[in-house]
């Protein structure tokens, strides 16, 4: 029996794995543990189907002359990139080389990767698929608290809570055995739900009075202003708390004082008395009302957009506010979605960050990372661009010729794909390492077979920011090997030492690296790990017990006070015209997670959602002809696709919602906008104009 984690979700669920007759197969049990209390969702129970499917890659593959990815030994692959790498530097330049990484890899594989780009490419172009995820919640929280834990306190704080406002997150589908920490507010009352959808999550508040605030798509920030009017208009707020905790309690009224409810119910559809409603119940059970405790939680509804950061900066008002923050028992939060989620975005990986969530222009920092990795920190290279920029970017003159890609599978993932799939067509050389042939991997010059969860040892971190050991329990097939097999293998025929393709050897280089830093791994240990320890970074020692909760007596900026930015409505990029007049809204679905690449080879899952579709309300369906299960055309600025319609009325009038986990001529990232939040440079996958009309099937 092995302990391990589900291999999806950034809650990553406690599991055991129990070897069966079947080679490389193993049986999964659920563990109890605090997130998942021993429950697992229909995606855990079937994880271990990947370890096994059919097409699992299981050997190097190049590209031959008559275009046919065919196999090939580990060293040849490696030696053909190296080559190749070689070349396109010479005639190029260091930057004519990119890597892209994921949140769904290990906190050693995210830090090997960002060593890899910055020490033995020497170039500037990382980032990651994080940047389609959470990137506006950590820049929001970055700016107003001086750091970003996705949860800045333990999930099962939620426990107790007389009321929970969710804005933009259904995690009755994502992550359902989290759905059980909601109960106390649920009981009480208080679940307030903020999605243009009557999602799983929003249909949970039609028990016992919580309120779903069905707002317009895009409009979010305009509604937690006007909830957070509500709150300083009524004297809900908790004054003193403002004075002594904030930097500029002024600048929350001057920000909210035109946002009174019937202002807001124009904006976004939502009624005056139902705004009222909700400031009123999350304040009755805000600590200084006496209340049982307040959250305020954001999710990708709230983030995916061109304002994302400041739609999740008003939601940080409205919790600073009610006197949250730092506060037992309350506070604010966002429910990272990726499995490390949280890790992946400490170590390295981001065009802008050194590892321990440092900024890669601060001197102080490269200074000491460059120390770590025996290199000069003058020729450490400076931010590089973001995620959809770099995309942009790759085989243009002065751009990237060269990609390699772990742990993401952009085709289906990042926005606006027929720009995307150019993009990677233009590059000399694309290298993929993955565990299947995914739609990105697929278009590949060369694909590394990697290791997956029960596979391999390492650690993750949690959406709480606790770290976990990920422990392998089966020996992987044929030729698969490590991501961190690939940088070492590249990292060596360059000439350049100091990567390990041993995880615990990773680990004990990022726990130094990070020592100082924001995230702070260096009292960390495998064997603390291995001993049940709940560590929640920073852990600055190995005497340190790990922080669960941060804020209790102040904020980690130059003032110690949690920062007031202002913030204002604006409305969506690509908004409503006559010929696109309603709203195109991607999300989630129980059975699959994220691109899809493994849930879709899970015969269970693919055959509860085997295919796209678009649901539409009932009204809208009527006047355009179109039937339950029959074809609709979508069409936005970037492209259209034909789906069939599912004919409901959980969504609005205004709004078509597709799930977005499906590749090929299904993915609805075809349609999806790539104008970018000028903050944290996330894309606006979550409303944009789109025209429907009746069609035939293709
Ligand atoms: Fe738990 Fe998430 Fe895995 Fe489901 S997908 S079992 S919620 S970690």
């Amino acid at each position: 029996m092995t302990a391990t984690h589900c291999p999806y979700c950034a809650l990553q669920c406690a599991t055991t794995l129990h070897p069966v007759a079947r080679p490389g197969a193993v049986e999964v049990r659920p563990r109890d543990f605090p997130t998942n209390r021993g429950g697992l969702c229909r995606k855990g129970w079937t994880a271990p189907e990947v370890l096994t499917v059919p097409d699992r890659l299981t050997m190097p593959l190049v590209r031959n002359a008559a275009g046919e990815l065919v196999e090939t030994s580990w060293d040849s692959a490696l030696d053909f990139v190296a080559d190749r790498i070689k070349a396109l530097q010479a005639a190029h330049g260091r930057d004519s080389i990119a890597v892209f990484g994921g949140g769904g890899l290990t906190n050693e594989k995210a830090y090997a990767l960002g060593k890899f780009a910055r020490v033995a490419l020497k170039t500037a172009n990382v980032d990651y698929n994080g940047r389609f995820c959470m990137s506006s919640a950590a820049a929001a929280t970055n700016r107003a608290f001086g750091i970003d834990r996705g949860l800045p306190f333990p999930l099962a704080d939620l426990g107790a809570a007389g009321a929970v406002l969710l804005v933009g997150s259904n995690i009755a589908e994502t992550m359902p055995p989290a759905v059980a920490h909601l109960q106390s507010a649920r009981d009480s009352g208080g679940l307030l739900v903020v999605d243009p959808r009557r999602s799983a999550t929003a249909g949970l508040t039609e028990e016992n009075a919580g309120v779903h605030l069905q707002a317009t798509p895009g409009t979010d920030l305009a509604l937690v202003l006007s909830l957070t009017h509500v709150v300083l208009q009524e004297g809900l707020a908790d004054t003193a708390y403002l004075q002594e905790r904030t930097d500029d309690p002024d600048a929350l009224v001057r920000t909210t004082a035109s946002w009174w409810p019937e202002r807001a119910e124009r904006v976004t559809g939502v009624p005056a008395a139902t705004i009222r409603r909700a400031a009123r119940v999350l304040a009755a059970a805000a600590p200084v009302h006496g209340g049982a405790g307040a959250f305020v939680l954001t999710g990708r509804g709230a983030e995916q957009h061109s304002k994302g950061t400041d739609t999740v900066t008003a939601c940080i008002n409205l919790a600073l506010a009610l006197g949250l923050p730092g506060r037992l028992g309350s506070g604010y939060g966002c429910i990272t979605g990726q499995g490390n989620g949280q890790g992946g975005r400490e170590h390295g990986q981001k065009a802008d960050q050194l590892p321990g969530y440092r900024s890669i222009e601060d001197p102080a920092a490269r200074s000491y990372v460059a120390q770590v990795w025996g290199v000069d920190p003058d020729e450490l290279p400076r931010s590089g661009k973001s995620a959809v920029e770099l995309i942009d970017s790759l085989g243009t003159a002065d751009g990237p010729k060269a990609m390699f890609v772990h742990g993401s599978n952009l085709l289906v993932s990042a926005p606006n794909l027929a720009s995307v799939r150019d993009r990677l067509a233009a590059l000399d050389l694309l290298v993929v390492a993955d565990v299947v042939p995914s739609e990105t991997a697929l278009l590949a010059d060369v694909v590394f077979p990697v290791t997956q969860w029960a596979e391999e040892d390492g650690t993750m971190t949690s959406l709480e920011g606790r770290v976990l050991r990920r422990r392998a329990a089966v020996a992987a097939p044929g030729e698969v090997r490590s991501d961190l097999a690939v940088f070492a293998g590249i990292a060596e025929r360059l000439g350049v030492e100091g990567f390990s393709t041993d995880p615990a050897a990773v680990f004990e280089e990022l726990r130094r690296a990070s020592a100082g830093g924001r995230a702070d791994y260096s009292g960390i240990t495998w064997e603390r790990l291995d001993a049940d320890e709940a560590l929640f970074w920073p852990v600055p020692h190995e005497g340190h017990p790990g922080t669960p909760r941060l804020f209790a007596d102040g904020f980690p900026t130059a003032d110690g006070r949690a920062h007031v930015v202002p913030v204002d409505h604006r409305p969506v990029a690509d908004d409503l015209s006559t010929d696109a007049p309603l709203y195109l809204v991607t999300g989630r679905l129980l059975q699959h997670y994220q691109s899809g690449a493994q849930t879709r080879r899970v015969p269970e899952l693919a055959e509860a959602e085997p295919e796209v579709y678009a649901e539409i309300h009932p009204r809208v369906a009527a006047q355009l002809g179109i039937g339950d299960g029959r074809p609709l055309r979508l069409r936005t600025a970037r492209g259209s696709m034909v789906l069939p319609a599912r004919v409901t009325a959980d969504v609005r009038p205004d709004t078509v919602f597709v799930p977005f986990h499906f590749g090929g001529a299904e993915a609805v990232n075809e349609l999806t906008n790539d104008v970018l939040d000028p903050v944290s440079r996330m894309p606006e996958f979550k409303a944009c104009a789109v025209e429907v009309t009746a069609a035939a099937l293709p």
